[in-house]
Parts: C-alpha cells; structure tokens; sequence
C-alpha cells in the first residue's frame, strides 16, 4: 500500500467493547489485510480473535502489532458489514459481537488447534470435514501395473479421475492392500478432499412442476415479478390462511428471482421448518438449497456456510440467524409466519429477524415478502400507512369454508377438564370416526404442586418459577432451566400427605382424555414428546394416515401444519395466553385461536372450534371467532394509542442481572436516577418505567431487574440509551443489556 509495505487495520473484537482497536500489520503480513478478515491480535496480555473493518495507509502510530491472519481469506463483504454495522447500532450491542453471532460457530474450531485461544473460543468436532479419494498419477512409471483386483483399481481410477476410498469399498470391496501397492508404485495418489455433511442427505428428492395458479394467486405473483423487475426494495404482505397458496407464490417468484440471477432467502420460524418445505424447494429446483437452523450440529451449520458463501446454494432456507446467512446477489427476503415469536433473539444480541429483513432487503434491494394469516398489529399499521404493500389470498386453494367458531363460557364450571358440553362433541366425533385437536398451551402434568396444609409451594431454586410435574419422568422440572427433582409423596414444608396439583398441562389432559375415552386412540404432540429428531413428523403422520382419533397439543400443533382430518378442535384454556402480561396479549391470542380455526376442517365438514374461556366477552376471542380481521385491529390499534404502545411508541428494555440481589437492585435504583439525569438535561421525551423484576425475576440463578423506556420518537429514545451506555458502567457482577423493542414484558 505505501513504500513501507505495513499498513494498519481497524479491528472489532467480540467483547463488550463499543469501539474499534487499531493494530500494525507487519509487512510480510500486509498483502493479507483485507476487510473480513479474522486476526489475532494481543489484547491486554491475552490474544484474541477479531474482525477487520477497514485497512488504512500506516501514519507511524504507536500500534502492537497483529499476530496473524486466520481462515483463507475474508469472512464477509463490506456489504455484510453495513448489515452488521447497523445490527450493532441498532441493537446497542457491540459490532464485535455482532460479527460472532453472525458467522457460525464451527468457524472458531478450525483456528484453534494449537494457537491457545481463550476456553470461550472453544467448541467440540472439527470444522472442515474430509475425506480419503485416490487419483491416478499421470505419467506411466517405469514399472508395469500389478496384475489382478490392483489392475482393475487403476483402471477404474484412470477413467474416473479420481474417487473416495468408501466408495472404491463399495463397488470393489477391500482393496487397501492393492491401492498401498500401487501407491508404493506411483501409479495412484492419496488426498483428502473437502466434504460437505448434509443434514438433509436422507431425503429422496424427486422433481415437480410450478403448479398452475389461480387468480388470487396470479395477481399476487404478477406483483412480485414487476417488483424483482423492477430491481428495488419492495415491501409486501402476503396474507393468506394455511392452505391458501402462499408458498407456491414465494416458489413461482423464488423462480423468477434466480432467472434473473439473483439468489434467495426465506425465513421460517424454527418451528415450521419441517423436512417437507425444505423438500418442496428441493424438489422445485435443481439449483442448491442451503437450510441453516439451530438443529443442525456446528459442523452442519459451518458446511451449509460455506457452500453459501462459494455461491453453491442461490436459495437458503433456515430459521433466525439465517438472516446473516452469507448470499451475494440477494433479490428475495421471504419471511414466512412473520408474527411468529421465534424471530426475536431473548437472549445476548437481542435482534428480530423479521425487522432485519426489512433492513437486509432494502440494503440489497430486493423484495420482502412477510407471509401470515394474522399479521402483527404493527405489520397491519405499516399497510394502513402505505410502507407496505399487501397482497390478499382470501381462500384456501381448495375452496373449502373455514370451521365454524364458539365460544363456551366456562365461568361457574370450573373443576372439569373438559366443559359438558366440550366432551359431548368429542364424543360424537369419536363415534363418527372424525379426528379432535384438544389444544391447551402448557406441556406437563401439573404446572404447580401445593399443601393444602401449610401452603408450601415447590419452586425451582435457580429461577423462582413454580415446578411442572411431569408424570412420565415422576419428576417436577423446572421449564427455564431444566432443574429437575423427584416427586415427594410427603410435603417438603410440613411433612403432610395433603399435596395437590393444580394448573393444568397436556400430560394431565392426556390421562384424562385416556380415562373418559378409552376406546379412543390417543396421542401428544408438545415439547416432550417430540424431543427427539423426527418425533415432530412421527406424530403428524400418525394424524394424516388417521391412526390418531384424538391429538393433544400445545402451541406446536397451531404452527406450519395443516390438518385436514380433524373437524373438531377445543381450545381448553385460552387463559394461558390471554393473561400472560404482555402489551401484546389480547394480539398473541388472537392470532392462536384464529392460526387453529385456520388449520381445521374438511371438504363435506368444514368442522367446528370450540373455545373454553374465563373471558367470553374479550374482544381478542370475539373478532378471532367472528373471523373479522379488520374489527380486531381496529380495537387493538385504539387499544395501543390510548396506552401508549408500538406502533404508537417505541420501547427499549434496559435488563439488569447478576448473582446477588441486592447489587442488582441497588444498580437498577442508580440506572434509573442516570436516567433521570440525562432526560433532564435534554435527553427528550421519554418515559421511564421501573425499576421492576423482570417478567422472569430469577433466571439460571441470577436476578432480573429492567427499566422500560418509551418514546414517541426513536431516535429520542437510541440518543438516550446510548448515552447511558457510555456514561453509566454497572459494577463488577452485575451485567447490563439493552433489549430494543421488546417482545415479553
Ligand atoms: P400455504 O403456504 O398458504 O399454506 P401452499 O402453497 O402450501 O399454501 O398450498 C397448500 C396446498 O395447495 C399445497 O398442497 C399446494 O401444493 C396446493 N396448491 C397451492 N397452489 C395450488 C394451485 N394453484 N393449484 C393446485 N394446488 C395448489
Ligand atoms: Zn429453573
């Protein structure tokens, strides 16, 4: 770069850092410094791995030098880096960071061996998986070929070119002694070769044909063509029930994309992302699909990186942090179930996938499709305002009715399981030979345990929150943390006998379901049961191939399937959502019950939908049974303005934790006066809210305290924020957080 051949790179370093650290590089090391490059570089007296933003020319600074260049080349483009750059400055999080979470973690693997890196760094398997293929040498040696099995090996390698050892096992069984032979001749060599571990190697992929569409769905497709034509950033809702069509419109425009040599991503809640839609893209197209989620191992996910990254995959399908996924050319977002809860990152660097892609397509100018049944009350205020445009498909492709819809008040009969008449219907179904969704949103047998004598309560140790009994395990399990002790048949407070369980969970429904319908064939599909891979496909057969007279869920059965079978569905408690304490409850629980009656009925029985409530007069219940869209978020909207709530306000959650309560209290009693501080001298209308516990007040052991903000504006409300992070450092112990817009209150 200049007449002294160093030059000096600024770097992020994945810590809780907001700025960039200047290094040298050496001179035999310059040719290396590129942006995206992983370094090591000395820090304090450790060595850590970091990212290079920017080169720039030496001025004869006073820098340390950089230890060394890790990986072949950069891990990411400068336009991936605006995207991270704005992650980190939106977020609040450190860039450094953010350029972790955004690579996979199989990359950190492969520099370690030898090198010393910090014990965070480190995590099992290898990185780059090989394997063993021969080549025949070109060239005839000297001596003549060994005759026998050791001919017909080199034959077979001369016309190949080469091949892996498992496969000449396979056509030609063991030959080892024959290929050394003829390795010791120099007539064959060895190499390892690069390979890829398919986490969908198992399925058999045929090919279809783009369906024909009909009106709806032509109107829709003809939209997003003109805008890929078009060649900008365009926003879309597609809004269409299960079942109305909508993933062929993403396939036909997906189509239309690569043809126009640009690739594609589609995002899917971590849930839904079944083996049969990444099937149906496979099958659809011959070009590669990639899939990233949080099921795959390290390794799985590094090679899906990779082959990304080397432009081998033009379409990747995967979950959350596929948002980050690495495709060049990018001119589709779609982003389907957009009001799915999973898009939002809890935990660490607290982004939303389905925002970023909104920021992610307008960065690459692409479309961005955002698919749902019941968009979020934000999304639905963007199309009222014109910042998005929406596409309808108001009926299923086969042109059946939805299930009709009712509300049973349960008020007065509590104590049963399932209301008179609930079990009335389930009956008459039984004896029709028709299929039931009992749903009820809790997993377990029993979401508390107490004495009636003393009262005692049996809470998990680490989080505070009650203990669920699970009555396979005879165990009561903490769902936070996974604490788990064995049942006491006496009460741990008194010594009594008198425990009782009260909260009901889907075990519990389930011996029940058993006990009053014992001819039925009953099964379970939450959490527990579907642990296992595959479990989740295991249970949904046994629904379609109708070995399954009456299924039992959670929230899992209303996410990404489609049930044709079932004509009656109950809703047990629809409390469990409804009270959570959420800004967003009366939205989430609209959006259940109006997901299950989206799910349920067939061509001569459309079905029914019958939802046991304590609330029967809530407006979320009466506009999801009425199937009236529109009164709902019109109610809801009103519901936000006069409180103050998104898309009215933006709100940032300031999260405080740390071991000992009292350094987490008295730190959250300071933040707030720091906060008060700074609004005073000009940090704008905000409003602060707390410090309160955190809906968890006790996580893993540590305790949460947050402080909620809340402002008209939202750059009031970063310009506060920020400077709160510059100006206030909790002490040692206690960690601070930002989590902006955030999503459990
Ligand atoms: P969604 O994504 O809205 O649930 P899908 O695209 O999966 O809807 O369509 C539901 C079912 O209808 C699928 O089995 C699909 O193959 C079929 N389908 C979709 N569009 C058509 C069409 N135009 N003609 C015939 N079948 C269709
Ligand atoms: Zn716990």
């Amino acid at each position: 770069m200049n007449e002294r051949q160093t030059v000096i790179v600024h770097v992020a370093v994945p810590l809780p850092l907001d700025a960039p650290f200047s290094y040298r590089v050496p001179a035999p090391l310059a040719p290396a410094a590129a942006v995206g490059r992983r370094l090591l570089v000395p820090f304090g007296r450790r060595k850590v791995t970091g990212y290079v933003l920017e080169v720039v020319d030496d001025d004869g600074r006073e820098l340390r030098d950089v230890l060394e260049f890790l990986d072949d080349g950069p891990l990411f483009t400068p336009s991936e880096l605006a995207l991270y750059r704005w992650a980190s400055s939106y977020y609040l999080h450190p860039l450094g960071e953010v350029i972790k979470a955004a690579l996979p973690a199989g990359i950190n693997v492969q520099s370690r061996r030898g090198r010393g890196l910090e014990e965070d760094e480190l995590t099992g398997g290898r990185s780059v998986k090989t394997e063993r293929v021969y080549r025949a040498v070109a060239g005839v040696p000297e001596t003549a070929p060994p005759p026998g099995k050791a001919s017909v090996l080199l034959a077979h390698l001369t016309e190949r070119g080469q091949e892996s050892a498992p496969e000449l096992r396979r056509l030609f069984g063991e030959c080892s002694v024959q290929l050394r032979r003829l390795r010791e001749l120099g007539f064959v060599e060895m190499a390892e070769r690069e390979i890829y571990r398919d986490p969908f190697r198992m399925e058999t992929v045929g090919h279809d044909c783009p369906l024909v569409l009909n009106g709806r769905q032509t109107a829709a497709l003809v939209r997003l063509r003109t805008a890929l034509d078009a060649g900008r950033f365009t926003p879309f809702l597609l809004r269409g029930v299960t079942g109305s069509g909508k993933t062929e419109v993403y396939l036909q425009a997906i189509a239309h994309c690569l043809e126009q040599g640009r690739s594609a991503l589609v995002l899917v809640p971590e849930i839904a992302l079944t083996p049969q839609l990444v099937s149906r893209f496979r099958r659809r197209f011959r070009c590669g699909v990639a899939v990233l989620h949080s099921g795959l191992s390290d390794g799985e996910r590094f090679d899906e990186w990779r082959r990304i990254r080397r432009g081998e995959a033009a379409i990747v399908i995967g979950a959350r942090s596929a948002i980050f996924a690495p495709l060049a050319e990018l001119g589709m977002i779609v982003v389907d179930e957009e009001h799915e809860g999973s898009y939002k990152q809890g935990e660490g660097f607290r982004y939303n996938a389905r925002d970023m892609a909104l920021v992610r397509g307008k960065m690459a100018g692409a479309c961005v499709v955002l698919g749902t049944a019941t968009p979020q009350v934000t999304t639905w205020h963007a199309v009222a305002g014109g910042k998005l445009e929406c596409l309808d498909l108001p009926e299923r492709v086969n042109g059946l009715p939805l299930p009709s819809a009712e509300i049973i008040d349960v008020r007065g009969a509590r104590g049963s399981i399932l209301h008179a008449r609930l079990a009335a219907e389930v009956e008459e179904n039984l004896a029709r030979g028709e299929q039931t969704l009992l749903f009820l949103n809790r997993r377990g047998f029993s979401t508390w345990l107490t004495c009636e004598e003393c009262g005692h309560v049996l809470r998990c140790p680490n989080c505070q929150v009650t203990l669920t009994y699970h009555q396979g395990r005879n165990r009561h399990i903490c769902h936070y943390c996974d604490y788990a002790v064995p049942a006491p048949s006496l009460c741990p407070g008194c010594g009594c006998g008198r425990i009782i369980h009260l909260g009901l969970g889907t075990e519990q429904v389930e011996a029940y379901v058993r006990e009053h319908f014992p001819h039925a064939r009953v099964d379970r599909m939450d959490r527990d049961t579907t642990a296992r891979r595959g479990g989740h496909a295991r249970i949904l057969r046994k629904v379609a191939e109708r070995q399954t007279d009456i299924l039992i869920g959670t929230q899992m059965v209303a996410k990404g399937h489609d049930f044709p079978g079932i004509t009656l569905v109950g809703i047990l408690s629809v409390e469990s959502t409804l009270n959570i304490p959420d800004y967003r409850s009366a939205e989430r629980t609209f959006q259940l019950v109006t997901q299950l009656i989206g799910r349920a009925g067939r061509g001569d029985d459309p079905g029914r939908v019958l939802i046991q409530s304590l609330n029967p007069d809530h407006y979320a219940l009466a506009h999801a049974v009425a199937g009236d869209m529109d009164g709902f978020y019109g109610a809801e909207l009103a519901f936000r303005q006069e409180t103050g709530y998104p898309p009215f306000a933006h709100l940032a959650a300031l999260c405080l934790s740390g071991t000992a309560a009292s350094a987490v209290e008295r730190t959250s009693e300071l933040l707030a006066a720091r906060l008060r501080e700074l609004r005073r001298d000009g940090g704008g209308r905000v409003e602060i809210l707390g410090p309160a516990p955190a809906p968890l007040a006790k996580l893993r052991g540590r305790f949460r305290r947050q402080i909620l903000l809340k402002a008209a504006d939202r750059t009031t409300l970063h310009r506060l924020v920020r400077r709160v992070r510059e100006s206030f450092q909790p002490p040692a112990g206690v960690r601070l957080q930002v989590d902006m817009d955030p999503v459990d209150l």
